[in-house]
């Protein structure tokens, strides 16, 4: 393998390495993102349910009170039952009581229904709060794990990141900018090795980033050239090590 090509392989096991630190950065981070989430679902959860819990309270509130009213209309109705006069008007105020009372007695259902349903939301509201309490702490967990792993990979990240940049000297300055565009785009994977198919002649090239095949004239240039020659297929930078040379095989 030619000087550059060489260097490039060097700082290509860097910018792997890099390229590793950077997403345990990123799962990292999600993690605590995925369980803040999950705390930010409960709270909106407690919220609807805490609403509920005020509606029908609310509610429950107005039927007390138009109860009460109707209980004074029950009583002024049995004052106006003592003072009939005719048979004909006790009847007709009698039947206009039994209504009333019967209606009221639907009210004191209803009543007693809605307060049952409030009973029930602030038991589920409380459940919530229990579950929103262990996913906070449980999220405190994991922020902690991750402050620490974060501390750790940032430790990493600048030793790797010095490395580099002393490897990155060894590459001429065009080559290096390919290679830098390539890790850009395919996430630190740059260089792919050739691997050699077949005992003799003809033998078969294949890229060994993407398992593509590759034409002889890349495998034979870069037998002798040190040059930078990009696999058809998946666009890698291509190199051969001598033990894969079939000359060796
Ligand atoms: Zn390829």
């Amino acid at each position: 393998m030619g000087k550059t090509l060489e260097a490039m392989r060097a700082l290509q096991v860097i910018e792997r390495q890099l390229a590793d630190v950077r997403r345990q950065f990123s799962s990292s981070s999600a993690a605590v993102a995925v369980q803040q989430r999950r705390v930010d679902e409960l709270r909106q959860q407690f919220q609807l349910l805490h609403d509920e819990v005020l509606a029908h309270q609310k509610e429950a509130g107005a039927v007390e009170l138009e109860l009460k009213s109707r209980e004074e209309d029950v009583n002024k109705l049995r004052q106006t039952l003592n003072s009939t006069k005719t048979n004909k008007e006790y009847a007709a105020v009698l039947t206009q009581l039994n209504t009333l009372k019967a209606d009221n007695s639907k009210l004191e259902d209803k009543a007693l229904k809605l307060m049952q349903e409030v009973d029930q939301v602030r038991t589920e509201t409380e459940e919530v709060e229990d579950q929103i309490a262990q996913a906070e702490k449980s999220l405190e967990q994991i922020r902690q794990t991750s402050a620490e792993e974060t501390t750790r990979l940032q430790a990493m990240l600048d030793d790797l990141q010095t490395r580099r940049k002393s490897a990155a000297e060894a590459v001429p300055s065009k080559p290096l900018g390919v290679f830098d565009r390539i890790a850009a785009i395919r996430d630190g994977d740059v260089m792919a090795k050739i691997e050699v198919v077949g005992r003799k002649p003809p033998y078969q090239y294949i890229c060994g980033g993407c398992n593509m095949s590759i034409t002889a004239e890349h495998a034979n240039a870069l037998r002798t050239r040190d040059e930078i020659r990009f696999c058809d297929c998946c666009g890698r930078i291509l190199y051969m090590e001598k033990e894969t040379s079939p000359q060796k095989a």
